[in-house]
């Protein structure tokens, strides 16, 4: 969100003189070419020499435990921060070349620690006071959040700052709600950063399976500490303290013996004590 950028360009002088214009090159090719970086007054490198190329329609995962670094990337990728080192491309030309509000517009971004307002639920989704009320109601009803309780449908405030009948939402409905965000902008890129951090195993299913069919032929970037989240995404790469350190398809990286499948192996004895609900879940889907 706007706050969000102001924010942090509060803490960063980021060059923003870029003039390029994308319009007509958008939705194509991001790379990542020896990009190391550390936050400003941190002497601590977070990202070490990362190549890595995004392709136009791919399903993109990045897993790794917390602290690894996939945050970080995903801030770089949206130009929240400059590398220290290295050049991210976009259609072959360095990012910062391009207009800078434009450039942000590519994306649809997630965080996960998204922010919702005390205002009506269509202005959360579509960060503003107008709103499409049929393009709402159609993302609403995308990532399955249930408006029984929302007595003025999208009308509704969230919580009872301004007004008594607002609702307190949980968790599980808050994600809902910035994913629905996320669709109403309608990016060519959209990425998910942990979104279903706080969601159980259902809930957690019920969101991938649905995104996946909703992002459709967009560009889309997952980002989780939970690997099973991933194995839709066509192409993995595992970050360990800022460095990919594997790549490859899920069934690619589980036959090897390395992090990934590590984290799966000590991962699944999470979700076979779930797997009963999950498979239910799935067969009523
Ligand atoms: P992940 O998303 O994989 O959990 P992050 O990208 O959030 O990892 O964090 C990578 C490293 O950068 C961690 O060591 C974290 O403490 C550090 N870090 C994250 N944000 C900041 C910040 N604003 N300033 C300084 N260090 C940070």
């Amino acid at each position: 969100s706007l706050n969000r950028i102001e924010e942090i360009f509060k803490e960063v002088e980021l060059d923003d003189s870029g003039t390029d214009t994308l319009k007509e090159n958008a939705e194509k090719e991001i790379e990542f070419k020896n990009v190391s970086f550390a936050y400003p007054n941190s002497e601590k490198s977070v990202l070490k020499n990362l190549n890595l190329t995004l392709r136009k329609g791919e399903r993109l995962a990045v897993v790794g435990k917390n602290g690894s670094g996939k945050t970080t990337f995903v801030k770089l990728l949206c130009r929240l921060y400059d590398p220290v080192e290295g050049e991210i491309l976009f259609n072959g030309k360095n990012i910062k070349e391009y207009d800078y509000k434009e450039y942000l517009n590519l994306f649809s971004v997630v965080f996960q620690d998204f922010k919702l307002l005390a205002l009506p639920l269509a202005q959360n989704i579509s960060g503003g006071e107008a709103y499409d009320k049929l393009k709402v109601l159609e993302v609403l009803k995308n990532t399955g959040l249930d408006l029984s309780k929302f007595k003025n449908a999208e009308e509704t405030y969230l919580y009872k700052n301004f007004d008594d009948e607002g609702v307190n939402i949980s968790g599980g409905e808050g994600q809902k709600i910035a994913i629905a965000r996320a669709l109403y902008k309608d990016a060519p890129l959209i990425i998910l950063d942990e979104p279903t951090a706080a969601l159980d195993p259902i809930a957690e299913a019920e969101i991938y399976s649905k995104f996946d069919g909703l992002v459709k032929n967009k560009t889309s970037l997952y980002i989780s500490h939970r690997l099973s989240s991933c194995k839709f995404c066509s192409h993995i790469l595992v970050f360990d303290a800022g460095l990919i350190v594997q790549e490859g398809s899920h069934e690619e990286l589980l036959a090897k013996d390395g992090l990934y499948s590590k984290l799966w192996n000590a991962q699944a004895q999470y979700y076979q004590e779930n797997s009963r609900r999950l498979d239910i879940y799935v067969l009523s889907y």
